[in-house]
């Protein structure tokens, strides 16, 4: 089925580099109104899939489909450059081609954005694609794709391929000549796999991997705001966001209040069905992530944390765990450097800022960091600092269509979204011009 689908990929690339630039837009754009029309029934799929509250479902939707309006919008805007030579005989002449035949791999917690983010640029380029979604969220890319063909898209160009013998389904086509670029959202470790087998064709490739946030909050931060944004980054997707803030970096004083007040907020959460009223926090995807969150917490209450909300494994039919906050943990237990990927907020202090520094880039990770300041300076020495390639300033969520989503380190590297975004499925060929 694999090659199957890159071999489709692969025949209708030539016809599709060619395709208008404004109907590959169009394309996009009837798809955004289509996801926009039909959101109630993909928020309902994707809650039923992978257990967020169907508002967070609806979210991510809305986040999803803005990336094929922007994209729908740029499709017309590829462009090259011309200029003269230095001796001023000669012509420098630039333009930009689609990169070709493509295969992202994405995985199950944002199973609808973390596709648009690639499908949307990809078709605004002209490039074709073979798309693997995580084997526990299939259904959402198949109604993404769905919509994609009745909007437009050409037979061949997006195809989609499932299957749970992953590894050795995609190693072949990662090791296939006609692919030409590989784009991966997912764990570390298996990203740094993919980029091994990706050695052999020399593909372009984009790795958007895990994350360790760090969240700071300096002693003259605005705590009501800095507790809202921590909501948001600790809490979005329950924790399963390669964006969660992982680690809380609180000056030593306020941290009493900024805990005590998250907990406040976290405790209030309401835990569970999805598909239920009034539930804020859903389960975890599965019990070997649920186990991971409890030992974690187990480990930093076995360094000396202190439970301040939470803790445990909540109650019924489903992989719950509590929403949690944990004070004094110290920077040696394992969620210090791990990914937590769960409801948990782990507090640490620190005195100054060079100390907030070093414990912020304190990690092989370098995905997106927050800060909490009223003072400009401070902010810009802090950003400018930061090992990570976003910074969030007193906010507590960075993903935005508009902007490069991306990471440095372990985090991987490439961009998506933004006018960065289309660049990564596009090669710059130049022409040399003798007059
Ligand atoms: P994962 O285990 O790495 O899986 C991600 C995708 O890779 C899935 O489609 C998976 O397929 C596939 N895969 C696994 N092993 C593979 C192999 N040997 N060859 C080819 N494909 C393979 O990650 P996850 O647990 O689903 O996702 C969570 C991770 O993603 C976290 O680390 C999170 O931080 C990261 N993430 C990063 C970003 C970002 O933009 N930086 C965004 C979201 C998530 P199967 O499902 O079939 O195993």
């Amino acid at each position: 089925m694999g090659d199957a689908a890159l071999g489709a990929a692969h025949e209708t690339f030539q016809e599709f580099r060619n395709h208008p630039p404004r109907e590959r837009g169009d394309i996009l754009r009837r798809a955004y109104d289509l996801i926009t029309e039909r959101a109630d029934d993909l928020a309902l799929l994707m809650t039923i899939e992978m257990g967020k509250p169907v508002a967070e479902s609806k979210a991510e939707i809305t986040y999803a489909s803005n990336f094929f309006r922007w994209y729908a919008e740029e499709a017309v805007r590829i462009d090259g450059r011309y200029t003269v030579n230095e001796t001023g005989v000669g012509r420098v002449l630039t333009m930009k081609q689609p990169v070709g035949p493509c295969v992202f791999i994405t995985p199950w917690n944002f199973p609808l954005a973390m596709g648009t983010r690639k499908i949307g640029p990809a078709i605004a380029a002209g490039c074709t694609m073979v798309v693997k979604p995580a084997s526990q969220t299939p259904l959402s890319m198949y109604a993404l794709a769905q919509i994609l063909v009745e909007c437009g898209v050409p037979d061949g160009v997006l195809n989609v391929v499932t299957t749970s013998s992953t590894a050795d389904v995609m190693e072949p086509l990662i090791r296939d000549p006609r692919l030409r670029k590989l784009t991966f959202t997912g764990s570390t470790p298996v990203g740094r796999a993919l980029v091994e087998q990706s050695a052999q064709g020399l593909l372009r490739v984009s790795m958007e991997l895990g994350g360790n946030a760090p969240f700071l909050v300096f002693d003259d931060a605005d705590l009501d705001r800095a507790v809202d944004g921590a909501m948001l980054a600790k809490m979005r997707n329950i924790g399963e966001a390669c964006t969660a803030a992982n680690r809380f970096i609180v000056h030593e004083s306020v941290a009493d209040e900024f805990s005590r007040r998250l907990a406040e907020r976290m405790g209030g959460l309401k835990l569970g069905r999805g598909t239920d009223d009034g539930v804020n926090v859903g389960p975890l995807i599965d019990g070997r992530q649920r186990d991971k969150v409890a030992e974690l917490v187990a480990d930093a209450v076995d360094h000396g944390g202190r439970v301040l909300t939470g803790g445990n494994r909540g109650d019924g039919d489903g992989y719950f765990f509590e929403p949690t906050v944990l004070a004094d943990v110290p920077t040696s237990a394992r969620m210090f450097r791990e990914e937590i990927f769960g409801p948990v907020a782990p507090v640490t202090t620190f005195s100054t800022d060079d100390q907030a520094l070093a414990l912020a880039n304190d990690t092989e990770y370098g995905l997106v960091a927050y800060a909490f300041t009223r003072d400009l300076a401070r902010a810009v020495r802090v950003a400018e600092g930061l090992e990570t390639g976003m910074v969030g300033i007193n906010q507590g969520v960075v993903s935005n269509p508009a902007a490069p989503f991306g990471g440095v380190k372990a985090s991987g590297f490439g961009r998506e979204g933004g006018a960065e975004g289309i660049e990564e499925y596009l090669e710059t060929k130049y022409v040399g011009l003798a007059l």
